[in-house]
């Protein structure tokens, strides 16, 4: 059981969130978040850019923290369009969630680059969320394992330990597409990446380290993904965006 890991819901926000929505999200949050008798989970929510100011400043004080979607994997410098860990570290976030599978197609992104990116991340003393998981083909040829196995070793930061690392394991099969893991495929993944991480970091540090599920994750399907031995939570796209979704989510890792 997760007696040790105090599990994380994390709302991935994508490209969503106009200023009035972003405001309406954060306050609502922020009040549930602040009124809940000693929640049993920690909480994160991931804008984009363009209204990080303002969701940082009502999220002030409630216990609601903020992350990025990425970050450059340098400090500073001539990359336009880019925001680097430090900047985002600067403006309030804590969390940064690297090597989503929508970065890794979009732009390209190798294990390599999102292990540069987690470090970036861990160096502006942030917890970087490094999200792995396998196509639907890799699935069906039977390569769930193994490329989960491949994506978590490379994307992995060195000096990686459960304080500053979270790992996302994300189906990109389930996501946003309304398909969810069963239990028992999101069980397998989840404690194969555990066996994996025990090998990488050592297995105290490996128990310790959270593991979160991805994927279609609703308040309908919440509580038995999250009641999974080796699931710590979930990192939650399309469903973050409604604060009753996000919450009822939330609500099944108070019960776990
Ligand atoms: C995600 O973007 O990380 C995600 C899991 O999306 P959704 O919950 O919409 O499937």
């Amino acid at each position: 059981m997760s007696s040790t890991r105090r599990l994380l819901i994390a709302g991935n926000w994508k490209m969503n969130g106009l200023k009035k929505e972003a405001r309406q999200l954060s306050s609502q949050l922020a009040k549930r978040m602040s009124k809940a008798n000693k929640p049993a989970f920690d909480m994160v929510v991931c804008p984009p850019y363009p209204v990080m100011g303002l969701v940082g400043d009502l999220l002030k004080g409630s216990g609601v923290k903020m992350g990025s979607q990425d970050n450059h994997a340098q400090v500073s410098g001539a990359h336009t369009g880019d925001s680097s860990a430090t900047l985002l570290k600067n403006i309030g976030c804590t969390y940064a969630i690297v090597g989503h599978s929508e970065r890794r197609t979009d732009h390209n992104e190798k294990d390599a680059d999102v292990k540069a990116k987690a470090e970036a991340a861990i160096a502006a003393r942030m917890i970087s969320i490094v999200c792995i998981g396998e196509t639907l083909k890799q699935r069906n040829a039977g390569r769930t394992l193994s490329t989960n196995r491949k994506q978590l070793l490379g994307s992995l930061p060195t000096d990686a330990n459960a304080k500053n690392t979270v790992i996302a394991y994300e189906p990109v099969w389930a996501i946003g597409t309304g398909e969810v893991a069963t239990p028992a495929q999101a069980q397998e993944v989840h404690a194969a990446i555990r066996a994996e991480l025990a090998g990488a970091i050592g297995p105290k540090e490996a128990a310790k380290m959270r593991i979160l599920y991805g994927g279609s994750m609703k308040p309908g399907n919440a509580k038995e993904l999250i009641a999974l031995p080796d699931v710590d939570g979930g990192l939650i796209g399309g469903a973050s965006l409604n604060a009753a979704d996000f919450w009822a989510i939330a609500e099944a890792a108070h019960q776990k």
